[in-house]
């Protein structure tokens, strides 16, 4: 009896070590950037056979950081600004905050893009009134940055002629059909979906910038200036000036340590691989990983991280 039990446990416990994890990641549209740069976090992660990842398509950082907490997603990629809100319980999620949101990697920086048709005529944010533009999603981490932008520069979102709410994937043919002047993207760049609105119409990339945007990067401490250089989308001859977060892996302090530490150390082992996966991936290095998290780490990230000397 007493020997027979034994041999079960061994079992059981054979078959929990050698038993495959399947994880999923929560991305964004698939022209976006969230969504490949997730794909060739899994390819990495999957060479661990212990590992089964696999991605899915989503409407972006808000649907993704409410899956996540509520356990329907593993892991998701979400803006550092609604990271911030969400650990906090602050802006869009006063009272709705969760301390149970763990970062796990800070993946690389996203530029807030406000593209426009060149027949539009849009030159800034204060030409918006009477305008047809796509603000975002309800779930994507676009319009909560946009409405932040136009709270800074006092518009009100009402004085739109129409406030659009297409998924990213959906605005190059929408801007295209001239059924909406513009449309926001928080996003890494180069990405698909602004490379395809730019390769079939002219568009411009308005700069976000001035005085009320300076008091705005004083009052939030996640928004830092960044600049899409003149050339990275086809007719976008200047340097464009605008604001951005991080894009940053998060997952919930309950996730095993085992899944978390696989996705960092798949990471780092192959790092001059993964900064080829996407060229938005291009100016990561090992110390940026851990910049502008917003959250606490994931003790198994952690781990991680100082295993490699990243953090001591
Ligand atoms: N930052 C965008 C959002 O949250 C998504 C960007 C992407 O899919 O690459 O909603």
């Amino acid at each position: 009896m007493k020997k027979t039990s034994l041999a079960l446990a061994g079992l059981l416990l054979a078959s929990t070590l050698s038993a495959k994890e399947f994880i999923s990641i929560g991305t964004g549209g698939m022209t976006g950037t969230y969504y490949p740069v997730g794909g060739a976090i899994c390819r990495l992660a999957n060479k661990d056979p212990q590992i089964k990842c696999s991605v899915q398509s989503t409407g972006g950082s808000i649907y993704n950081v409410n899956n996540v907490l509520k356990k329907e997603l593993n892991f998701g990629f979400v803006q550092s600004d609604v990271v911030y809100d969400k650990y906090n319980g602050v802006g869009k999620f006063k009272d709705m905050g969760d301390k149970n949101l763990r970062a796990v990697v800070s993946i690389y920086p996203e530029l807030l893009a406000f593209v426009v048709s060149k027949a539009s005529g849009i030159a800034s944010i204060n030409d918006l009134a009477g305008k047809s533009i796509n603000v975002g999603n309800p779930g994507s981490g676009n319009e909560m940055t946009a409405l932040t932008v136009f709270n800074a520069y006092g518009f009100d979102a009402k004085k739109l002629k129409h406030h659009g709410v297409l998924t990213a994937q959906e605005c190059p043919h929408a801007l295209k059909d001239k059924k909406i002047d513009g449309y926001f993207y928080m996003v890494g760049h180069p990405t698909a979906n602004i490379t395809d609105a730019a390769n079939s119409m002219p568009i411009d990339i308005v700069n976000i910038k001035g005085e009320n945007i300076d008091k705005m990067l004083k009052e939030f401490p996640y928004f830092a200036k960044g600049v899409i250089p003149k050339g990275t989308y086809e007719g976008v001859s200047h340097d464009v000036e605008s604001i951005g977060v991080k894009a940053v892996l998060v997952t919930t302090k309950d996730m095993s340590d085992k899944a978390v530490g696989a996705v960092v150390k798949a990471i780092l082992d192959n790092f001059d691989e993964y900064k080829t996966l996407h060229p938005a991936l291009g100016a990561v290095t090992k110390e940026s990983l851990v910049q502008g998290l917003s959250a606490p780490l994931h003790p198994a990230a952690e781990a991680e991280f100082k295993k490699h000397g990243i953090i001591k």
